[in-house]
């Protein structure tokens, strides 16, 4: 347990974050992937490397050197991937500043990925194991809704007893028991063009009519009930003098649970004309299904919470409304999410982590893998 040193932690983060990963970048992704893969081949652990496709970089199945095959086991769950292009360490980079390391993808989720990642290298190294095998997945497409890995993210699960997600912890080190669902729509209005000077009357604007379904989706929003709508971005028409024959919109929805999830997406997708003679089209739906904090997630978070206790900080969980990969594995093993570093600014340009949350955090992820059976 002594083995955690927040200098040695960071210049193990600072070497990931050092090494540029945008979802969009799938090279220099899998770049990485390979330098962790082999990281992992020194001490012990048996590695898989799935070949990036549709544009997307590699991913990696870490498994402990211990464990039978088919035995249930602990899934730990990192992105390597970030937001940041690359480039961004330039105006970005590497650097600390009164307890606090700022860097691309820092926070999100490169510190949390090393942490567990060292966890699992700490009890390897000193030739131990724990009850349950572990398996530490990192993917490449976690920052635009994982399509190449949802399919394997969802087999591993069910090949697990539990699943820990490293992603930060928020609002002070809290950790994450429940997530919104997130939904996409695209909205597309066809009307009728006419000249907007000789043939008003004539015209349907596919504006006007997108306007109008712009407040009938921004009422669905209820914060008593955790339904939010946003439409994100509006398009359409194509002069000041024709009267817009298309317009486009897309939309943001986040859902509680899966009952409230199924009857948002049923308003969305059926929505209706409210003027004549224009037709709405929507695709879309739910890509990230809500999950909640289930008696299996419970437990595992009390579980949690004395494991902190012991180790000397006071562990509280929260909602959120973000998705991550946890969304996918809720409903098939009890899962439990933030368990990265404590920082802030995810996505941004100021994206930092706490020093002082490095040694507990790994501690802990280090006693989880101990501990759970
Ligand atoms: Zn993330």
């Amino acid at each position: 347990m002594a083995g955690f040193e927040t200098e040695k932690l960071l210049a193990g983060i600072r070497d990931w974050v050092e090494h540029e990963t945008p979802t969009d970048a799938p090279q220099a992704v899998s770049g990485l992937m390979a330098k962790v893969a082999t990281e992992a081949a020194s001490f012990g652990a048996r590695v898989q490397r799935i070949p990036g496709r549709d544009g997307f970089g590699d991913h990696l199945v870490v498994r402990s050197p211990w464990g039978a095959e088919g035995e249930k086991g602990i899934l730990v769950m990192s992105h390597l991937d970030t937001v940041h292009p690359v480039g961004s360490l330039e105006r970005m980079p590497f650097r600390v500043e009164d307890g606090i390391a700022y860097g691309p993808g820092i926070y999100d989720m490169k510190g949390g990925a090393y942490l567990a990642f060292s966890a699992l290298r700490e009890i390897a190294g000193e030739g131990r194991n724990t009850a349950l095998p572990i398996t530490h997945l990192f993917t490449s497409d976690e920052e635009v809704g994982s399509p190449t890995s949802v399919a394997l993210i969802r087999q591993l699960a069910a090949e697990a007893k539990y699943v820990l997600v490293t992603e930060p912890a928020r609002e002070g080190g809290k950790i994450v028991t429940a997530r919104k669902g997130a939904a996409r729509f695209e909205i597309h209005v066809k009307g009728r063009p006419a000249h907007s000077g000789a043939r008003h009357q004539d015209g349907r604007s596919a504006i006007e009519e997108l306007a109008r379904q712009i407040l009938v989706l921004h009422a669905f929003t209820d914060y008593a009930r955790g339904v939010t709508v946003n439409v994100g971005t509006i398009s359409g028409g194509t002069r000041a003098n024709v009267v817009a024959e298309e317009a486009h919109a897309l939309v943001d929805m986040r859902v509680p649970n899966p009952a409230i999830a199924e009857e948002m997406v049923a308003k969305v997708v059926g929505l209706t004309p409210v003027g004549p003679d224009v037709t709405i089209t929507v695709t879309g739906g739910l890509n990230r299904p809500p999950y909640e904090k289930l008696p299996g997630i419970a437990a595992l978070f009390d579980h949690t919470r004395a494991l902190a206790a012991e180790i000397g900080f006071d562990l509280q969980d929260l909602k959120t409304g973000g998705g991550s990969d946890g969304n996918f594995t809720a409903d098939i093993a009890p899962t439990l999410d933030g368990l990265g570093v404590d920082g802030k600014g995810g996505h941004t340009n100021y994206e930092q982590l706490y020093l002082e949350s490095l040694v507990p955090r790994a501690r802990l992820l280090r006693r989880l893998m101990e501990t759970l059976e």
